[in-house]
């Protein structure tokens, strides 16, 4: 399998995994949103889907084609989030994707989605799966010298601690903020749909 088709691969399995999931993200976004997180999620990765099967090109290609199709696609917070974050982060991986690009590409998305949302970690958003997420990505590869498979396993169960860690605290971004305490136990919504992607890059590497 080339990396093109690998990219292919993983935007499928988030699109199936966000299509099983629509509902849970719904239920998830009507106690603290207005209960269109699974719909846009779904929404989003399936036009992102339709759009890499169609593209030719490098993984960067393909990866900022998804984003593009998300930021087109969806209109609320988590359009400009993923999309525009993944059209950035995309250029770390023109020369490939290699355990060094994977941990540029992480650390750029990352860096986009806090310098768009201007959340940080304890405001109840994706960023709190996403954070721990790429930090243990890249302490496992930079410092206790993993495997990539191996890093992202890691990764993986941290943006899983994150995900639970949403729930008893309140938001202070998104439409969430709007409810001020009353946000207190439930998860976010684009913290867990977040989980899902990582999960379902997990799944298709290994
Ligand atoms: P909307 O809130 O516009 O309806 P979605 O329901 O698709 O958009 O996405 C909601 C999710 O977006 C939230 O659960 C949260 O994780 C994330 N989010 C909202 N605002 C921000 C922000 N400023 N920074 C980071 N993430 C955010
Ligand atoms: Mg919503
Ligand atoms: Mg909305």
């Amino acid at each position: 399998e080339t990396q093109t088709e690998a990219v292919r691969t993983a935007v499928e399995a988030i699109a199936d995994r966000l299509a099983d999931e629509k509902d849970h993200l719904t239920d998830l976004d009507s106690a603290i949103g207005d209960a269109d997180h699974g719909a846009n999620m779904d929404r989003g990765f399936r036009t992102a889907l339709e759009r890499v099967e169609e593209t030719d090109g490098d993984p960067a290609d393909l990866v900022k084609a998804a984003g593009v199709a998300l930021v087109s696609e969806v209109g609320g917070a988590s359009g400009p989030l993923y999309g525009g974050s993944l059209m950035k982060a995309s250029q770390e991986l023109e020369d490939g994707i290699t355990a060094d690009t994977t941990v540029a590409f992480a650390e750029r998305y990352l860096e986009t989605v806090e310098e768009r949302g201007k959340a940080s970690v304890g405001d109840k958003t994706m960023v709190d799966a996403l954070t721990p997420a790429v930090h243990t990505y890249r302490k496992s590869i930079e410092v206790d010298d993993r495997e990539p498979i191996d890093a992202l396993g890691k990764a993986v169960d941290a943006a899983r601690r994150g995900v639970e860690f949403t729930t008893p605290i309140r938001a202070k971004k998104g439409r969430a903020s709007y409810l001020g305490w009353r946000s207190v136990g439930h998860q976010d919504p684009g913290a867990t749909s977040t989980l899902y992607l990582l999960e379902e890059l997990l799944d298709v590497a290994t």
